[in-house]
């Protein structure tokens, strides 16, 4: 007993070490989908609260246009700040993880692609999850020069399947979708399902009233670094443009679709410099973190406990220091 007591305080005292190491680092926390219960990619409500009870007693929470705002005018960091974003503009947003926002009284940023708020769009991970969960038919194809074995389950495929996707161009992904829907013997729904669906505007307006900053994540979802830089430049403006005409000006930042690397380029965070959003960030941690201009760095916010507190409490970035090394967060 006594043991376990030492070892638990020795662990916390570890994370607070860590954290006081790091207090001028901002932590950029990045989520995707919430849910009631079910724990999978998606982070549930007694989790996400666990976590918030956390953010509230050790550090400073606060939305992307704060933290950019307060850097512009001090020159600094504000010590012990975090940051939770949340990526695309999932309707689980809004129904679990706002509501305990708003009782907690803790700020955040919603990146949402207006194209998919607008109904226009749903999102392509989600077509290739659809498919592979209603899918009538085993066979096998080849997509973009990989074979896929479509006896497998849905789970064994998804991965391997956007995996792929996402290290071909647009054009032969929405080929490869097209074939997949095929071998699947299914077509497409025009409009998400339920499981898949974004929040509306009217939502959007309530939680901005209540401290969440609504942010841009383009228009339509695209890797930004493989398109022509005209198109990249209105996927970017019209994001804004979009956001402004339902909720207004306020001060708002931008996330890169997919954000690795290969999604952004010099020319790419030129354009965002210019427009009026205040800051920009990327899906994956290295040892810059906040040190380059458009480009901030986030950690990844999780069910994992483990994770979770390596992410908050910095442990994650002075091992990145330490190894120099990138970690890809999807
Ligand atoms: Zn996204």
């Amino acid at each position: 007993m006594k043991s376990a007591v030492i070892q638990a305080a020795g662990k916390l005292g570890g994370y607070q070490v860590a954290r006081a190491l790091t207090r001028q680092q901002p932590k950029i926390l990045m989520y995707h989908r919430f849910s009631a219960q079910k724990a999978g990619l998606e982070v549930t409500a007694n989790t996400f609260e666990r976590q918030l009870q956390l953010i509230k007693r050790y550090f400073n929470p606060m939305t992307l246009a704060d933290l950019a705002q307060y850097r512009q005018k001090k020159g600094t960091n504000p010590a012990n700040a975090v940051v939770i974003t949340v990526d695309d503009g999932y309707r689980d947003f809004y129904e679990v993880a706002f509501p305990l926002l708003a009782h907690y009284r803790v700020p955040a940023t919603f990146f949402v692609t207006t194209g998919f708020v607008n109904g226009d769009i749903w999102l392509w991970p989600d077509q290739v999850d659809w498919l592979l969960n209603n899918k009538q038919a085993g066979d096998s194809l080849v997509i973009a020069g990989r074979h896929f074995d479509l006896s497998l389950t849905a789970g064994e495929l998804w991965w391997p399947i956007v995996g792929h996707f996402l290290n071909i161009p647009d054009e032969e992904r929405r080929a490869g979708l097209v074939l997949l829907a095929q071998a699947c013997k299914l077509q497409l729904p025009q409009v998400a399902p339920m499981q898949y669906s974004a929040v509306n505007w009217q939502q959007l307006a309530e939680m901005q009233e209540h401290g969440i900053e609504i942010g841009g994540h383009t228009v339509h979802h695209p890797s930004l670094g493989a398109m022509e830089i005209d198109a990249a430049r209105a996927e970017i403006l019209q994001s804004y443009t979009d956001i402004t005409r339902e909720l207004g000006e306020r001060p708002r930042t931008f996330c890169y679709p997919n954000g690795q690397p290969s999604d952004y380029s010099e020319a790419i965070k030129g354009i965002v410099r210019d427009s009026p959003y205040l800051a920009a960030v990327t899906a994956y941690s290295d040892r810059f973190n906040t040190d380059l201009d458009y480009a901030w760095r986030r950690f990844v916010g999780c069910e994992d406990d483990f994770q979770f507190h390596k992410s908050l409490f910095g442990v994650e970035h002075l091992g990145n220091l330490a190894r120099n090394t990138r970690r890809a967060n999807f």
